[in-house]
């Protein structure tokens, strides 16, 4: 890749209007890297992941994770229990092997090239991503992980980071305890809810939620209250006493 085709794409992505870019060459050890840097408005966002809807954006989108998976599984099933007919040491069996593991790294790589796309196309388009700190290993004791992935979530959460840092974005990792789902967003009242209350209402303010929505905007909430906390420093130096949370 030369920097020429690099600063093409940039061109092209300008006069299309999604955002602007320049890259940043460094030397680090003798090695050149191209560092991409994203110029856009200030926006960010905050998810809120699962197993019945992979992600929830602030911005009310869901996305639901990808169907392929289970029909590929299936496939995989059958091919291993194909396997385990097979006689010991028979070229049956070598052969039913080999396709047991084309399959599995069939499903992997889909896997890894959904969750590579999906990571993309948050971090290109928000610049502060608040996602809660999982707790994979406690997610996956649960009967919902057989959904999608036990590693899914976890892998989906690093390629956010790594894509952030490629992209000069930020992740903020808010405190799995912080009770994300349970809280309204618009008065902070907390409500009991059991994981079937999808739909909830507030008694306190009224307002009609969506379990995953407001647990997203929540989270933006709360990782802009991080951030802030972060910065009140070298905010209060600049005389600047900006709430981030009145951005939203
Ligand atoms: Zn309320």
């Amino acid at each position: 890749m030369t920097f020429n085709s690099l600063s093409t794409r940039d061109s092209e992505r300008a006069v299309h209007g999604v955002d602007y870019a320049f890259f940043v060459a460094m030397r680090c050890n003798g090695v050149l890297c191209l560092c991409k840097v994203l110029l856009t408005a200030d926006r960010p966002v905050g998810i809120d992941v699962g197993l019945e809807s992979f992600t929830t954006l602030s911005t009310s989108e869901k996305t639901a994770p990808p169907k392929f998976y289970r029909r590929n599984q299936k496939k995989l099933a059958r091919a291993q229990r194909k396997l385990a007919r097979t006689q010991k040491g028979s070229r049956n069996r070598a052969k039913a092997r080999k396709r047991v593991a084309k399959i599995y790294q069939k499903i992997k790589n889909r896997r890894l090239d959904w969750l590579h796309k999906h990571a993309v196309g948050i971090v290109q388009r928000f610049d502060v991503v608040c996602i809660e700190d999982l707790n994979i290993k406690g997610l996956v004791k649960t009967k919902l992980a057989k959904s999608f992935s036990d590693t899914a979530l976890g892998t989906f959460v690093q390629m956010l980071h790594d894509k952030a840092e490629w992209h000069g974005r930020q992740v903020v990792q808010v405190d799995r305890f912080y009770a994300s789902s349970k809280t309204c967003h618009h008065c902070q009242t907390k409500t009991a809810l059991t994981l079937s209350d999808r739909m909830w209402t507030c008694h306190i303010c009224g307002t009609a939620h969506d379990r995953d929505v407001n647990a997203a905007i929540n989270m933006l909430h709360e990782g802009l209250r991080l951030l802030a906390v972060g910065t009140t420093e070298s905010q209060n130096a600049a005389g600047d006493g900006v709430n981030p949370v009145k951005r939203w």
